[in-house]
């Protein structure tokens, strides 16, 4: 059986619909009695759900054959002859164009065997898409709440869906607390990447899909970090992997941010548990632009626990990467730029076989 439990003060609660925090404030993650990480149950599928006998809570998503859009199973490539350790997962091919639907298909999935008939997010744009689309796919309303400034390409696509967009003034953070906000008012599932933990059953199938593609763990993951869901994902896929004796080395994780809005990367330079939030001072990698992400202490835990580190990378080095990766072919969004700056930063590339996403596709960008 699974439950919520507190990370703050261990309390369970059951798996029930309007359930998103503790009643002392704290995170919930999955608590299992058993986890079955045995690559013996994996099944033949094409998507994410091949890992489905490995995702914690899998008696809530049995129903994931009517919501999936074949998402996951994304090319692991070189990303030039000459480099043959450095390998890219082109994490933007994916129904709604971001790594996101790893993560809102399992969501969507849970919301639906729940019976739920209406669902809220909040997103710097493409957690919000993803959303939109599996909740259109599964008939569940939606609600995505975005701020002012979010991309019009990103929003056109969350439109299209037929979500309601709700616009809020003011900092992500902002856009945050009215979503939650309306959340307890009209007492709806909160479909919150960062607050729901099933949704990392979701992004840990990013870690599975390297190991079945590389038949070992590879040395160092480079991970935008904005919220964090990308970067714990892999990171319990990887540690499952590893208790598993799958795999007999934990690979070291390097975190990518923004100088302009770096909450993590002080926090770690400082040895500090948790991060102290930070004033965005505007980036052109909006997507990863969190000035005080919820998860904070679980991902400078993670990052040090795997002996990585945090590179931090300037405007003008995202916007360059970008156009190099546009010159060997691979369009990203410009969020999606900051992996590839923070690869060029990091000294150590030669020795080591090293996984670069790239998590979002280049149209979603207003330029
Ligand atoms: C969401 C997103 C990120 C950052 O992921 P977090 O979960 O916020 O750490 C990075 N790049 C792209 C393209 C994204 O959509
Ligand atoms: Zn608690």
């Amino acid at each position: 059986m699974t439950l919520y439990s507190c990370s703050e003060c261990k309390k369970v609660y059951p798996i029930e619909a309007t359930r998103w925090k503790c009643e002392c404030g704290g995170l919930l993650n999955l608590l299992q009695s058993e986890s079955d990480i045995t690559q013996n149950n994996w099944t033949s599928q094409r998507s994410i759900w091949r890992y489905a006998s490995s995702m914690t809570g899998r008696e809530y998503l049995s129903g994931w054959r009517s919501i999936t859009l074949g998402e996951g199973q994304t090319p692991l490539l070189e990303l030039d002859e000459s480099e043959p350790n450095t390998l890219i997962k082109v994490d933007f091919m994916m129904p709604t164009l971001s790594f996101k639907d790893r993560g809102a298909a399992v969501l969507v999935t849970l919301a639906k065997q729940l019976g739920v008939n209406k669902l809220i997010a909040d997103s710097s744009g493409n957690a919000g898409t993803a959303i939109a689309a599996y909740s259109a796919r599964a008939g569940i309303d939606c609600d995505v709440y975005v701020s002012t400034d979010t991309s019009p390409n990103k929003l056109a696509q969350i439109r299209a869906h037929g979500a309601n967009i709700k616009t809020v003034r003011g900092t992500r953070e902002d856009v945050a607390t009215a979503a939650q906000n309306a959340v307890e008012e009209e007492q709806v599932f909160y479909a919150s990447h960062v607050y729901n933990p099933f949704f990392y059953e979701g992004t840990k199938t990013y870690a599975f899909e390297i190991y079945e593609q590389l038949g070992k763990a590879p040395d160092t993951l480079l991970i935008p970090v904005g919220n964090g869901t990308l970067l714990l994902g892999a990171y319990y896929g990887f540690k499952e992997l590893l208790e598993a004796k799958e795999i007999e080395n934990m690979p070291k994780i390097i975190a990518i941010q923004a100088e302009k809005c770096a909450p993590l990367a002080k926090a770690f330079e400082g040895q500090d548990l948790k991060e102290t939030p930070v004033v965005n001072e505007g980036t052109v990698a909006e997507g990863i632009a969190i000035a005080s992400p919820a998860r904070s202490k679980q991902i400078v835990e993670a990052v040090r626990e795997t002996e990585g580190m945090f590179i931090t990378v300037s405007e003008n080095e995202i916007v360059e990467a970008r156009a190099m990766l546009a010159a060997k072919g691979f369009y990203v969004e410009i969020t999606s730029a900051v992996n590839y700056a923070g690869y060029i930063k990091y000294a150590n590339a030669k020795d080591e076989v090293i996984v670069i996403p790239l998590c979002g596709a280049g149209i979603k960008s207003p330029t």
